[in-house]
């Protein structure tokens, strides 16, 4: 028994390596085990730095452009697609390799290869097994293809496709209004690519605060959004949508497929250990553990709160809870952002989510206009903050955003919420001038002028 060891990880996306660093960290003997040829899962290698690399390069572009006001002329701008990539690239390799390097540090042994189940303590990968006292599942999710006919065309991509084209499309059409979705078009847009979206829901972002959704939509230049629609066909140029029962279509040329991502569950051996999950996830406790008390699943698996940071701390639950430090999973205060042009940013309960709750609450809301740093850095765009308070405690339950580098202050207003401050406390707290993050109190003081 003395090659066992004390985790064996299936999965390195960041709830896959973050939980082998900890226990790592810990001294603990750590098997991290991964199919793909580099570690860093989806988000480093196709989501989370390659979106927002090419993002980036987007907003300069644009800004590029549009600085005139600021006494910023730029002759002969151009956006060079092929150099944008190589820099994404740049990016993804230099963090996967300082994955990769931690993984040295903390003493983590890392197998390429798929990994399955034997049984509890087993796994089998490259035809060997291992044994561990515990095992960590970190599959991920995969981007899913709805049954539409001519979803298997060629110009119909999936994000991680996307990421990877040569040539600019003209006409592209985005099927999905969600985060991946809108971050798509905001890259489109910001390049000068007339694109549409199609949205399932009344608005886009379901889940984010609707007003703040719809002045992001509204905001959005050379994007056509058509919501309340369903996609009934992809052609070779067109895609057909049905809207009030009206067949319509537009032209594309590119079909960015953003409907929704699946927990990887299949594949594993999970059925023959009688793991409790089902297409949607493997279920967990709020201490990461499955139905089998040695096995923890983290990140996208679960199903929850898809999102990288969201696996992070899981992965910090798991680790903590499978070597006897209490620990537990909360899903209140984990902030959610798109990083399109505004930003977008939200934390906690939106007002509609409050109310469906029953929960009883007040609110109120500020424009960005009154904030100097966003009159400074800004010309007429416009933004918005909003927070939700429970009427009873005073403290604070949510905060959405749009406008300014939001992206960069919303975890304070996360951590407002775990901290459950109420609204005399944060009014306590000294925000710095001029920065966004001011909006945040200032809002707070219209609430007392109501
Ligand atoms: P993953 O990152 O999916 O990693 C799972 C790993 O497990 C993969 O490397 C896979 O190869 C491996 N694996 C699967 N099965 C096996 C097996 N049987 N054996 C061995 N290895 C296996 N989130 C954010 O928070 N912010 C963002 O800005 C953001 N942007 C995104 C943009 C896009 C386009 C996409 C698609 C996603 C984005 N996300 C973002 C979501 C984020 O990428 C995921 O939430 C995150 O990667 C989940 O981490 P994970 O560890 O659960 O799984």
């Amino acid at each position: 028994m003395n090659n066992i060891y004390d985790l064996i990880i299936i999965g390195a996306g960041p709830g896959g390596y973050l939980a082998a660093e900890r226990a790592g960290a810990f001294g603990k003997k750590v098997l991290l085990i991964e199919k793909d040829k580099t570690l860093g899962g989806v988000c480093l290698n196709r989501g989370c730095i390659s979106t927002k690399s090419l993002l980036n390069s987007a907003k300069l572009y644009y800004k590029s452009l549009n600085s005139a006001s600021f006494g910023l002329q730029v002759q002969n701008a151009f956006y060079d697609h092929a150099q944008a990539m190589k820099w994404k690239k740049q990016a993804v390799d230099r963090l996967t390799k300082g994955v990769a390097w931690q993984m040295k540090r903390h003493n983590v042994e890392v197998l390429n290869a798929y990994a399955k189940f034997i049984d509890r303590k087993t796994v089998e990968a490259n035809g060997r097994t291992y044994s561990a006292r515990n095992i960590l599942i970190a599959t991920g999710s995969e981007a899913l293809k709805p049954p539409v006919p001519g979803a298997e065309l060629t110009h119909a991509l999936t994000s991680n496709e996307l990421l990877e084209i040569t040539a600019l499309p003209k006409k592209p059409a985005i099927i999905g209004g969600g985060v991946i979705g809108i971050e798509f078009a905001s890259f489109f847009s910001l390049l000068g690519i007339s694109v549409t979206v199609l949205e399932m829901e009344q608005e886009i972002l379901p889940g984010f605060d609707g007003e703040i959704a719809a002045m992001l939509r509204k905001s959005m230049k050379n994007v056509s959004f058509h919501t309340g629609c369903k996609v009934e066909e992809i052609t070779a140029e067109k895609v057909v949508y049905s809207k009030k029962e009206k067949q319509q279509s537009i032209e594309a040329d590119l079909v960015l497929i953003a409907t929704g991502r699946a927990p990887n569950v299949s594949g594993l051996g999970l059925e023959a250990l009688n793991i409790d999950f089902n297409p949607g996830g493997v279920a967990v406790n709020e201490k990461m553990q499955t139905n089998i008390p040695n096995i923890y699943a983290v990140g996208d698996v679960t199903g929850r709160s898809m999102l990288a940071h969201s696996a992070y701390r899981m992965a910090e639950v798991a680790v903590n809870v499978m070597f006897d430090k209490e620990d537990r999973m909360r899903y209140h205060a984990i902030p959610s952002i798109v990083y399109s042009f505004p930003e977008v940013s939200t934390v906690g309960l939106t007002e509609e989510a409050a109310r469906k709750l029953g929960r009883s609450v007040k609110t109120a809301q500020l424009p960005l206009q009154a904030n100097g740093r966003f009159i400074a850095e800004n010309v007429k765009e416009k933004g918005l903050c909003k927070i939700v308070i429970d009427s009873e405690t005073e403290a604070l339950l949510g905060l959405s955003i749009i406008g300014g580098q939001n992206s960069e202050i919303i975890y304070g207003a996360a951590a407002l919420i775990e901290m459950e401050l109420d609204v005399r406390d944060i009014k306590e707290i000294v925000f710095p001038h001029p920065t966004i993050s001011e909006i945040i109190k200032d809002t707070l003081w219209e609430l007392s002028e109501q």
